[in-house]
């Protein structure tokens, strides 16, 4: 699904240039769910923009589902459009949009039929147990609904691939438990990947496979839960 090749990552700021990440190389198979653990700074969420083809300024080769991506912004967004979904610690709903028309949205980003949008947008809504807040606005929902519509949102458009920063950092365990099974639940029958940012072990230990980072480079890859 996804093969980085001795990616490094550097950020310029004025004259001083950091080392985000060091020559990482590393494989991620289709319907693997990774925990992507470490300390602040340690270059997660550097890997995850890159994962999420969000920076494509860095070196090294990526390759999505065996084709190598060039440095070519309109390739990227149409991926990102239609094979990547996203879930952030907060949520980040457009707050003038009910829960449908948030959920609705890719779909209509993907020029998805109105008919079969309604259809698709009710059936995961069910599925995340939100249909009865389908006309609600984001800050008429507490935080776990608002994640779990984030969730919806993330997975309307079956991607292949969903990028999470956080995603149960800001939620109560019995929420993030639901949230994490939900994830699991609708990615299941899809072989959706996961490449989930966390310092969270409610989350890491429902994950596949965690790969640590430190200072910038892979320190060790288990299935046992993360030192974050
Ligand atoms: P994490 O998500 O694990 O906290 P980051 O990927 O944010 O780590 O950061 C990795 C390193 O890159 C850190 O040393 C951080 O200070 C640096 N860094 C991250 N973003 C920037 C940026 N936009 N400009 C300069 N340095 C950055």
């Amino acid at each position: 699904m996804l093969q980085f090749k001795q990616v490094s990552k550097y950020y310029q700021t004025g004259q001083i240039q950091q080392q985000a990440l060091k020559h990482i190389s590393e494989q991620i198979q289709t319907g693997e769910m990774i925990g992507l653990c470490g300390p602040s700074g340690s270059g997660k969420s550097t890997l995850l923009n890159i994962c999420g083809l969000l920076d494509l300024s860095y070196q090294g080769e990526l390759y999505f589902d065996g084709h190598k991506l060039d440095n070519d912004p309109q390739h990227c967004m149409i991926l990102r459009r239609q094979q990547l979904g996203f879930v952030f610690q907060r949520f980040n709903l457009v707050p003038v949009m009910s829960a449908f028309e948030n959920v609705e949205y890719p779909l209509m980003l993907n020029k998805v039929a109105t008919s079969e949008r309604k259809q698709r947008v009710m059936q995961i809504l069910d599925a995340v147990g939100m249909a009865e807040f389908a006309h609600s606005k984001p800050d008429r929902l507490s935080g776990g609904q608002q994640q779990r519509i984030a969730v919806a949102r993330a997975l309307v458009h079956k991607p292949r691939l969903v990028i999470a920063d956080e995603p149960t950092a800001s939620l109560d365990s019995h929420t993030a438990h639901q949230v994490v099974e939900l994830m699991k639940d609708i990615g299941k029958s899809h072989q959706t990947t996961f490449v989930i940012a966390t310092h969270d072990s409610r989350m890491s230990e429902h994950c596949s496979r965690l790969i640590q980072l430190q200072d910038g480079q892979i320190l060790a890859k288990e299935a046992a839960a993360c030192v974050a």
